[in-house]
C-alpha cells in the first residue's frame, strides 16, 4: 500500500508519517532523510547530491527520481508512506512512472489541512534541539521541560526558518507548487482530505480510518 501525505508546512506530516510507520509497518520515504542518508554513505548519488546542496541549489527532479528508484528496490514489500513528497506536479508525474515500472501505484494521497493563522501560531511557537534535532511543536511541552530537550538535555532553540516572513513564503510556495496535486489525485480517485487542526492523536485516528477502510475491502 502506498500513501502520500502532503500539506502546508507545520501541519505535522512528519509526525504523522512516523506514527503511521510504527503502527502499520510502513517504510517512510522523506526526500530530505533519504538524501542525507545517501550523502553519509558517500554513494555515487550521494556525492552528486552533496554538490548541489553545497552550491545551495535545488536537487533536480531526475536525481530525486533516481533516489525513489533506489528506495523502491530496497522496499519491495511496497508498504510505503511518502512524507511531503511529491512537492510538484512534475514530481507527481515522475513518481507515477517510477511506481508503474514496478507495478505499483498510489493508493491514497492524503492532504492535511490547516488554515494560515493556525500554521503561523504553531510554527512560531516551535522549538528544536540543536543537538539531537528533536522538534518540540507544543508550547506546553516546552514549558514543562523548562526549555530543555527531554531526550538529551540540551537547551532548545527556535529554528531560523520559523520566522514569520519565511513561513508566509513557504505557504505561498505550497499553494503555487503543491496545491495542483489536489486536482490531479482527485482525478485518480485517490485523494483524501483531513482536517489537521485537532490533536496529534485525533489526526492520526482520521488517517487510520482511511487505511482500515482500505484494508477491510481487500
Ligand atoms: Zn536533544
Amino acid at each position: 500500500m502506498r500513501i502520500l501525505l502532503f500539506g502546508p508546512p507545520g501541519v505535522g506530516k512528519g509526525t504523522q508519517a512516523d506514527l503511521l510507520s510504527k503502527e502499520y509497518n510502513f517504510t517512510k520515504f522523506s526526500t530530505g532523510d533519504f538524501l542525507r542518508g545517501q550523502i553519509s554513505l558517500s554513494s555515487p548519488l550521494g556525492i552528486e547530491v552533496k554538490a548541489y546542496i553545497e552550491r545551495g541549489s535545488l536537487v533536480p527532479d531526475d536525481i530525486i527520481m533516481r533516489l525513489v528508484r533506489i528506495f523502491l528496490s530496497e522496499n519491495r514489500d511496497g508498504n510505503i508512506i511518502f512524507d511531503g513528497f511529491p512537492r510538484t506536479m512534475n514530481q507527481a508525474l515522475m513518481l507515477e512512472k517510477v511506481l508503474g515500472e514496478v507495478d505499483m501505484s498510489v493508493d491514497f494521497a492524503v492532504e492535511l489541512h490547516l488554515d494560515e493563522e493556525e500554521i503561523m501560531r504553531r510554527l512560531l511557537s516551535r522549538q528544536h534541539c540543536p543537538h539531537c534535532g528533536k522538534i518540540y511543536n507544543n508550547v506546553t511541552d516546552i514549558q514543562e521541560n523548562g526549555g530543555i530537550c527531554s531526550t538529551c538535555g540540551h537547551t532548545l532553540m527556535k529554528r531560523i526558518d520559523d520566522d514569520e516572513a519565511i513561513i508566509k513564503r513557504r505557504i505561498k510556495v505550497y499553494e503555487e507548487e503543491t496545491k495542483p496535486l489536489v486536482d490531479y489525485y482527485k482525478s485518480k480517485h485517490v485523494y483524501r482530505s483531513i482536517d489537521a487542526s485537532g490533536s496529534r492523536d485525533e489526526v492520526f485516528n482520521k488517517i487510520s480510518e482511511i487505511i482500515n477502510e482500505y484494508t477491510d475491502k481487500k
